[in-house]
């Protein structure tokens, strides 16, 4: 699966997760997004499950099948990872560069501080960075669910 440019997300999601970023205070949250053709159609939250959870989140490996699983009978994919920095900017960390380059689907991020939304993923051919992916904020309030 190619990697896109582009991600939309409707208001009440983008409301939804960043309740559940802010709910996690001080803690990194997580959640999977599933959708289709680079449009998130709904969320399926994970706990973090990481040792440190104030500088990384962990969604755990069963969560991560369940959720692949979940989308496959509803006729969507995993689109996009999304997590929240409580206390830092919305660019990715070198941690969350590592494992965009083995998990080549949009990534989200919240930040507390800036309380912005921003989007990146993984250049093809395994170069380093990130590339920035557009977050289109869809007028469809409550879209698909
Ligand atoms: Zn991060």
């Amino acid at each position: 699966m190619r990697p896109r440019r582009e991600i939309s997300i409707s208001r009440k999601h983008m409301a939804e997760l960043a309740g559940h970023a802010e709910r996690a205070g001080a803690l990194e949250s997580c959640a999977l997004l599933l959708g289709a053709e680079g449009a998130v159609r709904d969320i399926l939250f994970a706990d973090n499950v990481d040792p440190r959870p104030e500088q990384s989140f962990s969604i755990a490996p069963d969560r991560l099948l369940g959720a692949y699983r979940a989308a496959e009978e509803r006729g969507l994919e995993v689109v996009g990872i999304f997590h929240s920095h409580p206390t830092s900017g919305a660019a990715p960390s070198d941690t969350d560069m590592r494992f965009m380059r083995t998990n080549p689907v949009v990534w989200v991020i919240y930040s507390g501080q800036t309380k912005e939304f921003r989007a990146h993923v993984a250049p093809e051919g395994g170069r380093g960075g990130t590339e920035t992916v557009t977050v289109v904020v869809s007028g469809a309030e409550g879209a698909g669910a």
